[in-house]
């Protein structure tokens, strides 16, 4: 398997002013192939470290991609560094100085003199045209190694890595990774793993347990030959997984619950409507992210105060005296009403305290109430966060739990 290494360059990397998405999105890209990528780096807007660096990355590695530096400033140094490391002379290219030309033309400018720097190309190199900028890419091979030069900007390297790199990288490329992500929601990273954990030691494909916002996810990835044999040994793994994890699953590959929850709404012809109290319309957002949503979206109702849990949803005050507002009966009822309000199969309602503090009842930050209800039946859960000084995440959590409740109804294992 051919190595490859990503560097890229700017001083604005080292600063934090901006992510580095180009060295994620290339590893990405190269894993895809079967290129193994085994180093990233940064390194700033100075040729004498950038040196140093390209020459260790020759070193030890078969391909090497720079991103950023290509632009037509004095600090943009990179394509006259990589040429001098790989010993290339560089040419004008008059076809490269004429596509610039007309790059500035087309929004009726003049070509400053500075760009025309760009349009020197290594001589006896391959030439990428730059079909959102004015900085072509390139590649160089010598003794084996391969050299690629690449713009900083994402929408410049993006289609020039796609349309114009893959296709010469294909001859380094052995074999193919897949990855499939299995999500999971109500179980927690270290329950989850216990579950599992004997497959977390298989070797092709790996299975690895990590967390995003709440959420236990499960990586697995397989090496083979070609992206269809490297599928073929997920398949019967993540049928395991499935197994073992039963309805804590709740997809895979997929963005979000969200998105799992609108598309099981429209698989079953349902539409929602949600009252919302202590989320504030966050569930209704998350909802509404996904596209398609308006098919089974009727409303969301942020009834924060008690008068408008009364005007508008019908909330008996008596449920209020003697429940409290944040109760599972009120949850229950909130669910109900605005059901027959949004005229909707299913409602939801939730109530709670997001913190940081206690409310009047003197109900603890984090506790937090959420109702479906359903065409017959009404169903409550109570969710204690434990965080009371975490509103934020309190209102992220009690969203996610309320979209599980959902995407559980609608898989029949709820009521
Ligand atoms: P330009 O012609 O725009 O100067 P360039 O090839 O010289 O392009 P840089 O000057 O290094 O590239 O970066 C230009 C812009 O591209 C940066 O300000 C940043 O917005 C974006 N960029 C550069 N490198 C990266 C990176 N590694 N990840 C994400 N964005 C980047
Ligand atoms: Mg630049």
């Amino acid at each position: 398997m051919y190595n490859c290494e990503i560097i890229c360059v700017g001083t604005e990397l080292l600063l934090g002013d901006i992510l580095n998405t180009d060295a994620q999105f290339l590893s990405k890209e190269l894993a895809s192939m079967g290129i193994a990528v085994l180093h990233q780096s940064v390194v700033g807007d100075n040729k004498k470290r950038l040196k140093k660096e390209l020459e260790t990355a020759l070193s030890r590695s078969d391909i090497v991609i720079t991103s950023g530096g290509l632009g037509p400033t004095p600090d943009d140094i990179t394509r006259e560094v990589c040429c001098d490391v790989m010993g290339f002379e560089t040419e004008l290219n008059k076809p490269i100085l004429n596509n610039i030309k007309s790059y500035f033309e087309g929004k009726n400018k003049k070509m400053p003199e500075s760009n025309k720097k760009q349009a020197y190309v290594p001589i006896g190199g391959v030439v990428f045209e730059n079909t959102n900028g004015t900085a072509p890419g390139a590649a160089m091979e010598r003794d084996g190694k391969c050299m690629i030069i690449l713009p900083g900007p994402p929408n410049e390297l993006k289609p020039m890595f796609i349309n114009q790199v893959k296709p010469l990288l294909q001859k380094y490329s052995s074999g193919a990774i897949v990855s499939h992500t299995v999500r999971t929601m109500g179980i927690g990273e270290s329950a989850m793993a216990e579950l599992v954990g004997d497959l977390l030691d298989n070797e092709n494909p790996t299975v690895a347990p990590y967390a995003k916002n709440g959420e236990a996810l499960l990586r697995i990835t397989a090496k083979s030959d070609s992206e269809e044999n490297a599928n073929s040994l997920c398949v019967p793994m993540l049928s395991l997984i499935r197994q073992r994890l039963g309805n804590y699953v709740y997809g895979i590959d997929v963005d979000s619950i969200e998105q799992r929850v609108v598309e099981l709404l429209i698989e079953k012809e349902q539409t929602i409507a949600l009252a919302e109290s202590c989320t504030a319309g966050y569930i209704s957002k998350r909802i509404t992210d996904v596209p398609g949503s308006s098919k089974v979206f009727e409303c969301g109702i942020v009834s924060y105060s008690d008068k408008v849990k009364i005007k508008l949803l019908g909330i008996s005050p008596e449920t209020f005296m003697h429940h409290g507002v944040v109760s599972e009966q009120t949850a229950k009822e909130m669910a109900k009403n605005v059901r027959i309000v949004g005229n909707s199969n299913i409602g939801i309602g939730i109530t709670g305290v997001a913190g940081p503090g206690s409310d009047e009842n003197s109900n603890p930050a984090g506790i937090i109430y959420i109702a479906l209800a359903g065409e017959d039946s009404v169903y409550v859960e109570k969710l204690e966060t434990n965080k009371p000084h975490n509103r934020e995440y309190n209102r992220f959590v009690a969203s996610s739990v309320a979209l599980n409740i959902v995407r559980l109804y609608l898989e029949g294992c709820l009521l």
